[in-house]
């Protein structure tokens, strides 16, 4: 029997389960772009489109994992030593966790846990576990590869349009009362003919590309590797070598790389100084790939027209964080990549890890990052071979 302990997001403070906008979600193809399989796992005991990644939703869980004999111990209390995470570290097999409200599992945190043999991501990006301390502990690291991908794309397309078009001053009107069109518009421009520099062409990167192409703009990216010359001219993207000479070139950028030590405070106010006045920046991938005061002072300033993202440090931030009030912001909380569509998506990816991880069958090999002690599958083209060692899987 083996103890699973499953870190989600607090419930809707209107209860569970919500009220839903919807009966169904759409059915999608059974592969992602590029021919990766979605999640298969032998069975699911919930209803895609159910809110899954909140502690009542438990990822549908439960059923599954007590018939066959495991316990499950969800909770949302994850930050400090007297956590319910903390309590239960000590006997867990397996630790689930979400980057939405991650349960950061640092190096200490890892020695606390002797049991643990598998630390899993409910969808993409595993910065919040030490993979240094993973790889020397023997934990096996996986996350849902591609779960959410698309929903962080759409998202980044959202928030480049709110920026542009001004629209959260513009809707803030509509709903106050109020009808001053000049103030609506005094900062609403059209995206068509932009310059858009993409940092990282991966999946989410690739799938803006696609999405932002139709709207007539000018495409750039920067990556550690190029594309080959038929997908550039697929997606009509430009490649620039280095972060530096993209910042020059655009007006917009839009962040989809991992947090790794490279990318570790890479936007400080050199790199956004050097950017053009009134450029605006969506960063979807990690808080900490920002300097975060350097954000404020940029958009105070003007040299940053707009700012706008999901990820924050920590999380959830104080309730006093800088970027809840810096001027021209469209934050949101971490919510792209948990839609109710993705949702059904890492749950059922979540499942299939498990079903393969209590029979002792591999993990698909996408969905490794640390495997056998040692960056893995997934892992090692996205993570550096000296682990993760930012402050991301701190806690602090
Ligand atoms: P992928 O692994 O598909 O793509 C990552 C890309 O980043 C790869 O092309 C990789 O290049 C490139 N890369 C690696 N290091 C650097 C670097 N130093 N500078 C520039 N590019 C680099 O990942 P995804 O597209 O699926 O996800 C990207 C990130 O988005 C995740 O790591 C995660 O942090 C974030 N994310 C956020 C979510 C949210 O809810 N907001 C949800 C899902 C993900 P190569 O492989 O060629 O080395």
């Amino acid at each position: 029997m083996a103890t699973v302990l499953c870190v989600l997001y607090p419930d809707p403070v209107t209860g569970y389960p919500p009220k839903y906008a919807r009966d169904s979600i759409p059915q999608l193809p059974t592969q992602y772009d590029g021919g990766q399989g979605l999640p298969s796992p032998e069975a699911i005991d919930f209803k895609p489109g159910a809110l899954l990644g909140c502690v009542s939703g438990e990822l549908g869980l439960r059923e599954y994992l007590e018939s066959q004999g495991h316990k499950l111990i969800v909770t949302s209390d994850k930050d400090g030593e007297d956590s319910e995470f903390e309590k239960y570290l000590p006997e867990s097999d397996v630790v689930i966790s979400q980057p939405f409200w991650p349960a950061y599992l640092s190096a200490d945190r890892i020695a606390k846990a002797p049991k643990l043999k598998l630390a899993l991501t409910a969808g993409i990006g595993s910065d919040h576990t030490d993979l240094d301390a993973a790889m020397k502990a023997g934990i096996t690291v996986a996350e849902v590869t591609y779960s959410n991908s698309i929903s962080v794309a759409e998202h980044a397309v959202m928030q480049i349009l709110n920026l542009v078009r001004n629209f959260v001053p513009s809707h803030e009107w509509a709903v106050n009362g109020g009808w001053n069109i000049a103030d609506c518009v005094s900062r609403a421009y059209d995206v068509e003919g932009f310059d858009v520099g993409i940092i990282a062409a991966g999946r989410i990167g690739r799938a803006l590309a696609k999405r932002l192409k139709p709207f007539g703009v000018h495409l750039h990216y920067f990556d550690t590797h190029r594309l080959p010359e038929e997908v550039e001219n697929e997606l009509g993207m430009t490649f620039h070598d280095s972060v530096e000479n993209l910042a020059e070139n655009v007006d917009i950028i839009s962040v989809h790389s991992p947090l790794v030590p490279a990318t570790y405070h890479l936007f400080d106010e050199k790199l956004i100084n050097s950017m053009r006045r009134g450029s605006y920046i969506v960063n979807t991938a990690r808080a900490e790939i920002m300097v975060r005061d350097d954000v404020v002072k940029a958009l105070e300033s003007g040299q940053l027209a707009g700012y706008a993202g999901d990820v924050w440090y920590p999380q959830p931030p104080a309730v006093d964080h800088p970027w809840r009030t810096m001027p021209n912001n469209a934050m949101t909380p971490h919510v792209s990549g948990t839609t109710l569509s993705a949702q059904a998506r890492y749950a059922a990816g979540t499942r299939e890890v498990l079903e393969d991880f209590f029979a002792s069958r591999p993990l698909r090999d996408e969905y490794k990052i640390v495997d056998g002690g040692k960056l893995a599958g997934t892992g090692a083209a996205s993570y550096s071979t000296d682990g993760n060692s930012s402050p991301g899987s701190t806690g602090n």
